[in-house]
């Protein structure tokens, strides 16, 4: 039994459309085969809610008048990362504004702005002949805005480590408070409700997959950063406009000794093609397994102390080291289940349609840690004594060929851009002109 897309899609526009979640499809897989619920099923849809701090939001705030090159961008005190041409700034989430207490960071502004509520824009800048401002201290709400992106270079982890921690002290990290001598155990994700652990040789995600995101639309950009399928890390880099979203699938929260970080709500819908994605997607928890790391190490590679299932897990009971402690997560589950029930009465209704991935997500890809090299010397190769124009450092835009008297520079008729020094007048037209910087003008003075 097969089905294309297409297919599907029509029948979610008839509202005829079958459409389970991941829970409901494993039962029905294991009660009834992955032939017969690849027969019944058009859809599944799955769910998670966890902190995903690889998260942010790209901002346009249009034109002052007289305008600005923002070069620094302060959001309710939060430092947003202004080197995006004059208006555009990218606020990451766990970026956090010095000094406030409680703690708030950009996670909070993108709630404040779900809320409705007035954020403070501060922005700095030298000035310059185009743009001559140099600060601005203003305010905007969402609506105000002229885009607000929603883009995450990695969210939704495959499948994530389990944390504890085996020193004598408690220690605060991303996974939570973890009680010395392995007393408790943390972890990330919903397991069989997961979406990319219901998608495990990435058929039907990748680049342009249309998903539930933070209670709005969003799309997978292709795979997030640290894509690690060989170690079942895959990871997505998604984006959606933060209007139309929603802060019950959005929260800002803070993680005492680590710091800031945002809640997301991400469901993909996963189409049942055929028998192998209903088997794919009946997944349960007791086939999917993690590793739990002793988070007291302050190596990268942490040792693993233990491997369990998500049924142990989700048990709320794991046996380490001889001993049964406490296992809690750090993601929400009962949210996870509202993202897939909710993107499963989107499509029910006929309100969200399922997209063809242009390219699915990679399944190897590097795996490459920050290693203690030496600095390269000098920061840019030296301009001197290599005459009036570098050929390596041009780009043939011809911005020259406007400003200089001497027609020092020109395309020829074969379109082959040539310069011819001996023109030279030593006006000093062209000095400081070259946006490559491939124009001496130490060879011009
Ligand atoms: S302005 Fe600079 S980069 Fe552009 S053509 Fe002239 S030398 Fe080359
Ligand atoms: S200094 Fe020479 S190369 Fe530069 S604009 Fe004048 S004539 Fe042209």
């Amino acid at each position: 039994m097969t089905k294309s897309l297409e297919e599907i899609n029509q029948r979610i526009t008839e509202k005829r459309a079958t459409v389970l979640t991941a829970e409901e499809m494993t039962r029905l897989v294991t009660e009834e085969g992955p032939e017969e619920a690849a027969r019944k099923v058009d859809v599944v849809t799955t769910g998670t809610f966890g902190a995903m701090c690889s998260s942010g939001l790209l901002l346009n705030f249009g034109h002052a008048d007289p305008p600005i090159r923002m070069t620094r961008v302060l959001l309710n005190g939060v430092e947003a990362h202004a080197g995006l041409a004059a208006v555009d700034a990218y606020l990451g989430a766990t970026q956090e504004a010095p000094g406030k207490n409680p703690v708030y960071g950009g996670a909070h502004v993108i709630e404040d702005l779900l809320l409705g509520r007035r954020i403070t824009l501060e922005a700095f800048s030298q000035g310059t002949d185009c743009y001559p401002r140099k600060e601005i201290i203003t305010s905007f709400t969402l609506e105000e805005l002229n885009q607000a992106i929603l883009l995450n270079p990695r969210n939704s982890y495959q499948c994530y480590n389990a944390a504890v921690n085996g020193s004598t002290r408690a220690i605060h990290t991303y996974m939570g408070k973890l009680l010395p001598s392995f007393a408790n155990l943390t972890y990330s994700g919903a397991g069989e409700l997961s979406p990319l652990p219901n998608d495990p040789g990435y058929r039907t995600i990748g680049l342009g997959t249309r998903i539930f995101l933070g209670g709005g639309i969003g799309y997978v950009l292709g795979p997030g950063t640290q894509h690690n399928p060989a170690s079942r890390f895959g990871t997505l880099m998604v984006k959606g406009e933060l209007r139309g979203m929603n802060s019950r699938f959005l929260r800002a929260a803070f993680f005492p000794g680590y710091g800031v970080s945002l809640f997301v709500g991400i469901g993909i819908p996963i189409p049942i093609l055929d028998a192998e994605m209903a088997q794919a997607t009946g997944i349960s928890d007791d086939e999917l397994f993690t590793d739990a790391i002793d988070y007291s190490s302050p190596r990268r590679d942490k040792p693993v102390v233990g491997r369990f299932s998500y049924r142990e897990l989700k048990s709320g009971r794991v046996k380490l080291k001889g001993k049964t402690v406490p296992a809690s997560s750090m993601s929400s589950l009962p949210m996870a289940r509202e993202v897939a029930q909710s993107l499963k009465k989107l499509i029910s209704q006929g309100g969200f349609l399922l997209t063809s991935p242009v390219e699915t997500l990679p399944t190897s890809s590097p795996t490459l840690s920050l290693q203690e090299r030496p600095l390269p010397e000098g920061s840019r190769q030296s301009t001197t004594a290599q005459g009036l124009w570098n050929e390596a450092q041009c780009i043939r835009c011809g911005q020259c060929i406007g400003v200089c008297p001497g027609k020092v520079f020109s395309f020829n008729p074969s379109g082959v851009f040539e310069v011819d020094p001996s023109r030279c007048l030593k006006c000093g037209l062209c000095l400081d002109l070259c946006p490559l910087g491939a124009l001496h003008p130490e060879v011009i003075r």
